[in-house]
């Protein structure tokens, strides 16, 4: 599956906001948001006029593109599963996106950022219930177990130590292990990103 290739931190300044895409390098000084409060590009210091309503649409859907690292065709499918599922699609929608495996062994602590877990997961340091599974976007299943393999151990030790408290109220992790447990399905409430996911239901409904 394709993936985006360029520099992260321009995705974060073009969208005003910090999404949290390199780990450690987010929390530090060094954060380029911090440093460059403006959008990227020759025009980035322009003065900016009031964005339309489609405008917001598009930002938010883009942000939360970036978040998790998925393209724009994979997010559309993602967006039609979600809509042809029961309950609020916006909610349906981020739940799909979360229960990614690469997602989920970022918000369990195992890796420092969900760029770090894709490229783990792809490069097979993870078992999903005592099997190895190798594809970023696998959607897991209430019970299902994800454990670091030995190759990595080592990095994913100092990954929960460093993260130790991120881990969400529907994942358990076991430290010792090195483990994570999807306990429940997580719910809006419990998915901790700052998105007005009914503007992307409402930009994918024209
Ligand atoms: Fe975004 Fe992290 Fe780069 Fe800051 S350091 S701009 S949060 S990717």
């Amino acid at each position: 599956m394709a993936r985006y290739t360029g520099s992260k931190c321009r995705l974060c300044r073009r969208e005003g906001m910090k999404l949290f895409l390199k780990g450690d390098r987010c929390m530090s000084t060094k954060c380029a948001v911090e440093r460059r409060q403006y959008p990227p590009g020759e025009h980035g210091q322009r003065m900016r006029r009031r964005p339309t309503e489609y405008g917001l649409q598009l930002r938010e859907k883009q942000k939360v593109k970036r978040i998790y690292g998925v393209l724009e065709k994979q997010f559309r499918r993602y967006f039609e599963k979600a809509s042809r599922q029961k309950g609020v699609t916006g909610e349906n929608l981020l739940r799909l996106l979360e229960i990614r495996l690469d997602n989920f062994v970022y918000r369990s602590g195992l890796a420092a950022s969900r760029s770090a877990a894709r490229q783990m997961v792809t490069h097979r340091h993870f078992n999903v219930n005592g099997r190895i599974v190798n594809i970023p976007s696998y959607s897991l299943k209430v019970g299902d177990a994800v454990t670091a393999r030995t190759s990595i151990k080592e990095i994913a030790k100092v990954n929960v130590e460093r993260r130790g408290g991120d881990a969400v109220s529907w994942i358990e992790v076991s430290p010792e292990q090195l483990s994570a447990t999807l306990v429940d399905v997580p719910s809006r409430e419990s998915i901790p990103i700052p998105i007005q996911e009914q503007l992307i239901v409402e930009l994918y409904s024209k």
